[in-house]
Order: C-alpha cells, then sequence, then structure tokens
C-alpha cells in the first residue's frame, strides 16, 4: 500500500502500510501548537482489497477541547472520513474510535483512493473560484496583503452600496466547508436573481475567500505554519500579517454586517452566533441577529435556529478572535460567526455523504436571504 500526503492539503504521517488489513497511521499536530485532527492523503494499492486504516494518536487531540465539551459527541464519533476516487465526489466511510485510536476502512472499486477528514480544497479549485469571484458582473478585486510565506490575501468586492457587508472565510485552514459556502454564494451572485440585486444595490459585499492561505496549502488544522492561530490575533497591537490586511481593509471601509465562515469539528449541526458579550453589546443589538437567523433558516432547512455552542457564550467575549472584535470595533455591525460542521446536521441526515460540498453550497446561495433583510431593515432603520 502507497500513501502519499505530499499533496496540496496533505496531512498523515505513515507508521506502518505494509499490511492493508491495518494501515498504521498518526496525525502531526500543527508546528508548535498541540492542533491536529486535519487528515488527507491518497491511498494507492490493489482494487476489491479490504483496507484498514488507524490513526493511533487520535485522542491527543481531544486534550484541546473547547470548554463545556465533555460529552460523547467529540470529533472522532459520528464522523466517519470522505472518500474519493477522483478528488471530486466524496462520499462517507463507516469508522471507530477506541478512545484512543481512530480507525475506518473500505474495499475501494479502484486502486487509488482520496481519504480526509472533509473534502480538501484543491489548488486548481481554489483558482476557479479566484476567477468566478472576479468576473462576477462589477467585481473588483484587491490584494489586502500577503500572508506570511508571501501568499495573496485577495478581497473580492461586488455592488456599489453604501452598506458594508463582510464574509471572510478560513481562517482556519483545515475548514474548507468555508470555501464550498462562497462557491455557493458566487453561484447565486451571478444569477439575475431579483434579490441578489437587490442586495448589491444596498451593500457593497466584500468577500476574502481564504484568510490562511499559508496553512491551507501545508494541510494544516488550525494554525499557519508559523504557528499563528489568526482567530486569536484580532485584538493585538501586531498582529500576524493575515490579520493585519483583513483588519485595516475593514477600518478604511466600515463593517455594517460581518460573516466568519468556520466548522466545528464536534457538533452535528449548523449555528450562528451574534458577537454577544462584547463589551459594547446591548440588549437591541440581539434583535437583528433575531431576524437575520430566522430568515436564513426559512431559506434553508439545514440551519435550525436557536443552537449555539454548548453551555452558551462566554460571559465575557474573547476580543481576540475575529467575530468579536468586529462587534467590539464596530458596535453597530451585525457581526457573526458560521459554523459549519464536519459530521451532518441530525436532524437531517445524509448518511451517503453528511455534510458535504452540495450542501455547503446550498447553504451559500441561502445566505442572499438574510443578507437582504438585514439590508432592508437598516434602510428602514
Ligand atoms: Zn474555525
Amino acid at each position: 500500500m502507497q500513501i502519499d500526503a505530499a499533496l496540496p492539503s496533505g496531512r498523515i504521517r505513515v507508521l506502518d502500510a505494509t499490511d492493508s488489513g491495518g494501515i498504521r497511521l498518526s496525525l502531526p499536530a500543527d508546528e508548535g501548537t498541540p492542533f491536529l485532527c486535519w487528515y488527507c492523503f491518497e491511498a494507492t494499492g490493489p482494487a476489491n482489497l479490504f483496507r484498514r486504516f488507524v490513526i493511533e494518536n487520535a485522542s491527543d487531540s481531544l486534550r484541546g477541547r473547547l470548554p463545556n465539551r465533555n460529552g460523547d459527541s467529540h470529533q472522532w464519533n459520528g464522523a466517519g472520513p470522505v472518500a474519493s476516487y477522483d478528488g471530486i465526489d466524496w462520499f462517507r466511510l463507516d469508522h471507530a474510535f477506541d478512545g484512543r485510536a481512530f480507525s475506518f476502512w473500505h474495499t475501494p472499486r479502484q486502486e487509488r483512493v482520496f481519504y480526509a477528514k472533509f473534502p480538501p480544497v484543491w489548488p486548481a479549485h481554489e483558482a476557479a473560484q479566484r476567477d468566478r469571484l472576479a468576473s462576477l458582473p462589477g467585481a473588483r478585486h484587491d490584494v489586502l496583503g500577503q500572508s506570511g510565506q508571501g501568499r495573496t490575501i485577495d478581497r473580492f468586492r461586488l455592488g456599489e452600496g453604501p452598506l458594508q457587508f463582510w464574509v471572510i472565510a478560513r481562517q482556519h485552514p483545515s475548514e474548507t466547508q468555508g470555501a464550498y459556502f462562497l462557491d455557493g454564494l458566487a453561484e447565486r451572485l451571478a444569477l439575475p436573481d431579483a434579490d441578489s440585486r437587490a442586495l448589491l444595490a444596498a451593500a457593497t459585499l466584500h468577500i476574502v475567500p481564504n484568510v490562511n492561505p499559508d496553512g491551507w496549502t501545508a494541510g494544516q488544522t488550525r494554525a499557519t505554519p508559523a504557528g499563528v492561530n489568526l482567530n486569536r490575533e484580532w485584538n493585538s497591537a501586531a498582529p500576524a500579517a493575515e490579520v493585519a490586511a483583513v483588519r485595516a481593509a475593514m477600518e478604511a471601509s466600515g463593517v455594517d454586517v460581518s460573516l466568519d465562515c468556520h466548522a466545528d469539528n464536534e457538533l452535528p449541526f449548523l449555528f450562528i452566533w451574534p458577537s454577544e458579550n462584547v463589551p459594547s453589546w446591548t440588549a437591541d443589538r440581539r434583535r437583528p441577529f433575531d431576524l437575520f437567523e430566522a430568515t436564513w433558516a426559512a431559506a434553508n432547512p439545514d440551519l435550525i435556529p436557536g443552537r449555539a455552542y454548548p453551555g452558551g457564550c462566554p460571559a465575557q467575549a474573547d476580543l481576540s478572535m475575529g467575530w468579536n472584535w468586529i462587534g467590539e470595533r464596530f458596535p453597530q455591525a451585525l457581526s457573526i460567526l458560521l459554523e459549519q460542521t464536519f459530521k451532518d446536521v441530525s436532524e437531517r441526515p445524509d448518511p451517503v455523504t453528511g455534510w458535504s460540498i452540495p450542501r455547503a453550497r446550498a447553504l451559500g446561495r441561502s445566505v442572499i436571504a438574510p443578507l437582504l433583510a438585514e439590508a432592508r431593515r437598516r434602510a428602514t432603520a
């Protein structure tokens, strides 16, 4: 069995691949951090021969769980890997966790198979997404800055409206759901669609599709290759270059709505959450969020309202996180955290694909509805 993780976004360490019925693997952590869970590799061996993969150090990742996460629903339960023969169409595999190791198994129809925690974003897809955003009617592309390794932090602006709506994605590189969400948003904006047109007349939409291109390229879980969690940099006087670039552009434009796209490893649902409990928070800021959430849920049944972090929002907001920093710096803004899932939406399960590229895209197409509702609310407020 040949295992190759030297691909874009690739991640796995091979301990022993001589027995296809017990391929021993481990997960390297992001350099200088305890973050590990992303894996992505290609395995080549005989077709129609049973393969069992065992990630022996999976439980190491459970030491870094967020507060209030003591239940069984950690990231290795109910999160079968995705597999693909062509790197485009993905399906889920059966899996097990024994308290230490995470294993999954597959008898493939073909010799070569990709396996990953969630569908990765290949470089060709990344380039196509940039082209698609740049070719939308009236799109303006600019470079906000450079990553630590010199990659561009790109922004695409659409529409001419006076409101400033921001959508940023992939501060955490393994949360590729944000890329597929933006594919859906771009699809919708390309249509001669009355709601899209109305939104872009009311608002200027700023899209930053990839805040952490270095981490994405290197197959990191949450950090940059320099070991920096970008979503803990926002309140710093001298943040990492990626955050500094986005922050400066937000200061220049102002922010009326911000949507920061993430994905949660553990939760079997999607949720959005306002920047509640930032020092400038007032109770009347909740109503626009409730309208946004209800409008979005009406447009997409995968988003079930009223969900949030287990245990609720911390009473003291962490201003080093992007969505909180934005909500504090721009108190008139509706600053929202979006968390998609690596698993599935438990009320609407799809056993074949789980949460998937098509469903993330559909979520992206549907976000026009709440953005437009918020634009209209502001026009009449
Ligand atoms: Zn995240």
